[in-house]
């Protein structure tokens, strides 16, 4: 694996969040993704004596841009966002910030980025791929063992967008918006029971929230073998739903719509 030069930091907010701060050394580029509030990566830059220059966001949620208006005033760090996003976030401002979708890409001081447009979660839900870094970005699309809810989207956009996230290198660490791994584990094993590979990653996941660790970041080749949402096609999951003729996307639809309702 090559040694990447982008630095990944990980601060937690509100219960489950996660907001990401990144550092690219050659240039001292800095930069945070879904700041949901401004204080703790404001406190956290300070530490570090840094400054910001980008706040990358994936969607408008408020617990994933709320300190954007913060930030971007004690900073005048630019924005990123996705063109189906502006006038749905507080503090934009087309003079600085930039908005962006399907296959743009981004200099991020030596190294570079690509957006994907993954509707479903929100219509305008991006997500930031650095190739050269092995590193996706994905918000509210893809969880450890699950994926968002589809708030303003159907289940065939949905489908698409985690297909498009599947498709990426196998190596690639994919770093989420939230902590939902061991809830997305109980729902996981009871339509996937036989796996072994899913039982193994849920014992670790288990050991690492029982230090306070997080589970993040994945890879797109642990979800590929242990997120149900990935493995719509797998034989085993369709039985356990009753849907053996069913095309990928009803499935992945079926299985959206009980974890939904599920209480594990
Ligand atoms: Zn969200
Ligand atoms: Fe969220």
């Amino acid at each position: 694996m090559p040694t990447s030069p982008l630095q990944i930091e990980i601060l937690t907010l509100f219960e489950d969040n996660y907001v990401y701060l990144l550092f690219e050394p050659g240039t001292g580029t800095s930069g945070v993704v879904d700041p949901g509030a401004a204080e703790p990566v404001l406190a956290r830059l300070t530490e570090l004596g840094r400054g910001l220059d980008w706040i990358l966001l994936t969607h408008h949620h408020a617990d994933h841009s709320g300190g954007i208006p913060v930030l971007r005033r004690e900073t005048g760090a630019r924005v990123v966002l996705s063109k189906k996003d502006v006038g749905r976030v507080p503090a934009i401002d087309m003079a600085v910030d930039v908005e962006v979708g399907e296959g743009d890409r981004l200099a991020f001081g030596d190294v570079s980025f690509e957006v994907l447009d993954v509707p479903g979660h929100t219509r305008g839900h991006v997500a930031f791929w650095f190739p050269g870094e092995e590193a996706v970005f994905v918000g509210d699309t893809l969880f450890v063992l699950g994926c968002g809810r589809l708030f303003e989207g159907t289940p065939e956009e949905m489908w698409r967008s985690l297909s498009k996230l599947a498709a990426l290198p196998p190596a690639t660490r994919v770093y989420c918006g939230h902590e939902y791994t061991l809830a997305n584990a109980r729902f996981a094993l009871a339509v996937d029971p036989d796996n072994p590979r899913l039982r193994e990653r849920t014992a670790h996941y288990e050991a690492l929230r029982a230090e306070g660790r997080p589970t993040v970041p994945t890879t797109v080749a642990t979800e590929l073998e242990t997120n149900p949402f990935l493995r719509p096609h797998d034989p085993a999951i369709r039985r356990a739903l009753g849907l053996e003729g069913a095309s990928d996307v009803a499935v992945f639809a079926e299985l959206r719509r009980r974890k939904d309702g599920f209480r594990g």
